[in-house]
C-alpha cells in the first residue's frame, strides 16, 4: 500500500503527467467518488485550457463487417455463424462520407473487421477517391492488424490516422480475450509500425474487461504513458451475447469517466473520443464524458440499414444523436453545457 492520498497521486499526475504503475493501481483499487470527483474537475480544466469550448467532430463509415479473427468477447468474430455480414460499396462509403462532411466531420474514420480485403488494391482505390474527393478532411482507419507493408501502402494512398486499440497491456490477460496465434507483443509491434510509417495512431482499452484487474488498468495506463499516442481509445467492455465471453457483466461507466479523466491528465494534448460503448452506457453518457476530458465527438454515416448488423456487443445505440441525422440535437445538447462542435482535419496532420 502507497502512503499518500489519492487526491495528492493525482495532483502529481496533473502536474508531471506521470505516475508509477503502482501509484496508478493504489489508485485505481482505492478512489472513492471523491477521489473521481477530484479528477474529474482537473480534467475539465485541462480539456478546457486547450481546446476551450471546441469539440471535434468525427464522422465513423462501418464499411464491412466481416472479420477474419476471433476475439473472445466480439460479436463481430469470424466464428459468429449467425451475424449476417455486409461490406459497403465505394458508392455507398463515399455518400456517407459526402454526408458527414457536410455536416461539419473533418475527420472521417473508415471502420471495419480485420479481414484480408485490407491487402486487396481495392482498399488503397478507396481512401485514394475520400482523399481527393474531402482533401481537407483527415482519414483515420480501424481496420485491424495487418502487415508492414500493408500499413505503408494505405498510408501512400493517403490514410492519416489509425486506430488500433490495443485491448489489454498484460500479455498474460491479452491471451485470456484472444486465440493463441496473436499475441500481444504482435499487437505493439504493429502500433510501432504505424508509429514509423507516419501515422497519428490510437491506442487503448476497454475498461471492466472480463478478468480485468486494477494492476492491468494501470499497466494500461502505463503503457499509455510510455507510448504516448496521438489519439486515445478508451472504451466501456459490454458482452455480445453470440461471444464466448458473452456472459460476463458489462464494465462499470463510473470507472470509465474516471479513467477518460486519468488519461485526460496523462496526456493533456490527446485526442480522446467518446466510443460509443461509453456515450450508449448512460443516458448523458456523452455529457458526463465530455465533463471527464473527452474531446472528440464521432457520431455514425454508416447507411442505416446496416448500423445494427456492426455490433460488436450489444446494446449499441443506433439513433438518435448517434447518427449523422441527430447532429443538430448534439449540437444542441452540447450548447447545453457550454460546448460547441468544430472540425479538425488535415491540418491537424499536414505531413
Ligand atoms: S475485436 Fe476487431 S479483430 Fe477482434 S473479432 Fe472483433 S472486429 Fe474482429
Amino acid at each position: 500500500m502507497i502512503d499518500v492520498a489519492n487526491t495528492d497521486l493525482i495532483d502529481r499526475l496533473s502536474a508531471e503527467g506521470t505516475l508509477a504503475v503502482d501509484e496508478f493501481e493504489e489508485l485505481l483499487s482505492t478512489y472513492t467518488p471523491a477521489d473521481r470527483d477530484h479528477a474529474t474537475r482537473l480534467a475539465y480544466r485541462v480539456a478546457r485550457d486547450r481546446l476551450g469550448s471546441g469539440l471535434y467532430l468525427w464522422g465513423v463509415v462501418e464499411i464491412a463487417n466481416h472479420c477474419a479473427r476471433d476475439c473472445y468477447y466480439c460479436g463481430l468474430r469470424a466464428s459468429n455463424a449467425g451475424l449476417e455480414r455486409f461490406r459497403l460499396t465505394r458508392e455507398e462509403i463515399l455518400t456517407a462520407c459526402a454526408e458527414g462532411h457536410r455536416r461539419g466531420c473533418r475527420t472521417l474514420v473508415l471502420q471495419g473487421g480485420e479481414e484480408c480485403a485490407a491487402e486487396d488494391d481495392g482498399v488503397d482505390e478507396l481512401i485514394w477517391a475520400v482523399r481527393k474527393r474531402f482533401p481537407d478532411a483527415a482519414i483515420a482507419l480501424a481496420l485491424g492488424e495487418h502487415t508492414h507493408t500493408t500499413y505503408q501502402r494505405l498510408y501512400a494512398a493517403g490514410a492519416d490516422r489509425y486506430l488500433l486499440g490495443h485491448v489489454t497491456a498484460d500479455e498474460a490477460h491479452y491471451a485470456q480475450l484472444h486465440p493463441r496465434r496473436r499475441t500481444w507483443a504482435h499487437r505493439v509491434e504493429s502500433l510501432k509500425d504505424l508509429r514509423s510509417i507516419g501515422y497519428q495512431v490510437g491506442a487503448g482499452m476497454l475498461v471492466g474487461l472480463p478478468h480485468q484487474t486494477p494492476r492491468h488498468l494501470a499497466q494500461d495506463l502505463a503503457f499509455l504513458q510510455s507510448f504516448r499516442p496521438e489519439i486515445a481509445l478508451v472504451g466501456t467492455f459490454r458482452p455480445a451475447p453470440d461471444a464466448p465471453l458473452g456472459d460476463q457483466p458489462a464494465g462499470s461507466f463510473e470507472r470509465t469517466l474516471f479513467v477518460l479523466s486519468l488519461v485526460r491528465l496523462l496526456l493533456p494534448d490527446v485526442l480522446l473520443p467518446c466510443l460509443t460503448s461509453v456515450a450508449c452506457a448512460h443516458p448523458r453518457g456523452r455529457e458526463l464524458a465530455v465533463m471527464a476530458g473527452v474531446n472528440v465527438l464521432a457520431p455514425n454515416l454508416t447507411p442505416p440499414r446496416y448500423q445494427a448488423l456492426y455490433a460488436p456487443y450489444a446494446g449499441k445505440d443506433t439513433t438518435g444523436v448517434e447518427t449523422i441525422e441527430g447532429v443538430d440535437r448534439l449540437a444542441e445538447r452540447m450548447g447545453a453545457i457550454g460546448y460547441r462542435l468544430i472540425g479538425e482535419g488535415q491540418e491537424a496532420v499536414r505531413r
